[in-house]
């Protein structure tokens, strides 16, 4: 049984990120799971900063005193593995551009998502080898507009339709939804403790972990951190990371402290550590609504 914590090594974690991470390891500890982190650096494989920004998130997760069950896995070293995935799996090449599948597809979900319209389900070999000469093909899952009910931990049942969505992209690349679910049933991960930017993907990679031959994880979405304008915090927020902070004479105990008020688990500016915030902690006393960081 394990939790986990899994950062895209693009930039420093922001105060949202670190409210998440410390979210996850309070479930995963309250619950007797193992917690681990996972660096999901399959797009940033070509960034050169990547590794330096993975180690400072590491260091500020350690900073704010979140603790780690083994070494961290690295996305980029597993390679073989998701591509021995892909193949038991049901796939077929598609050629679509995403305008082409803009103008194809009905209207985008509220999260932007635009569901397949499976316009190259069912190309011809011919018309495949045609293609070929014109761009690289993605690789789709033939899901067969399974229908995938999950249990989120606050949100309750979100059921989604499961398109044939990209498992390999056009570049070679592992597709984020396979990745972390490849990784995920690997590790035996039954936990999955995340921004709730991430909820709509869940019935998807539900559906994905059970033809991995996975039990599907519990899954807990954590409303995410907003500016004052109610919009997605950002670097440009401000002082919002550890380095900002730090530099304007905040210490990560001090954020720790930030970061349990915000959960109703702390008075401003008391002293706690994630063991002292361990024994009042209850899941279902969280607040749902997104944390507006002034
Ligand atoms: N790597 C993803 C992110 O940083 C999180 C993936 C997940 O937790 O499933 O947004």
């Amino acid at each position: 049984m394990a939790g986990r914590f899994a950062p895209s090594p693009t930039s420093d974690l922001h105060l949202g990120n670190l409210r998440t991470a410390l979210v996850a390891w309070l479930l995963a500890r309250g619950s007797g799971r193992e917690f681990l982190l996972r660096i999901e650096d399959l797009d940033t494989q070509r960034v050169t900063a990547a590794p330096e920004v993975a180690a400072r998130q590491i260091a500020d997760l350690t900073a704010i005193g979140l603790d780690f069950d083994g070494e961290p896995v690295w996305q980029s070293r597993r390679l073989t593995r998701y591509a021995d995935a892909v193949a038991t799996l049901e796939t077929y090449e598609c050629f679509c551009t995403r305008r082409e599948i803009a103008e194809a597809a009905s209207a985008p979900h509220a999260d932007g998502y635009r569901p397949y319209p499976g316009s190259c389900r069912n190309l011809t070999k011919a018309e495949r080898e045609r293609q070929r000469r014109t761009r690289p093909p993605a690789l789709r899952v033939r899901a067969g507009d399974a229908v995938q009910t999950v249990t989120d931990r606050w949100a309750g049942e979100v059921t989604g339709v499961v398109d044939d969505f990209v498992v390999v992209r056009n570049d070679g690349v592992p597709a984020y939804n396979l990745a972390v679910v490849v990784d995920d049933v690997a590790q035996g991960v039954d936990q999955v403790v995340r921004g709730d930017d991430l909820l709509s993907s869940s019935p998807r990679q539900a559906w994905l972990t059970r033809q991995l031959g996975g039990p599907v994880p519990e899954y807990a979405h954590v409303p995410l951190a907003v500016n004052a304008d109610g919009k997605r915090l950002a670097k440009r927020d401000g002082a919002v990371t550890l380095a900002d902070l730090g530099r304007s004479g905040v210490t990560a105990d001090q954020v720790l402290s930030r970061l349990a008020h915000s959960l109703g688990l702390a008075e401003i500016d008391e002293p706690v550590t994630p063991a002292s915030l361990l024994r009042r902690f209850d899941p279902d006393a969280l607040p749902r609504q997104a944390w507006v960081v002034e």
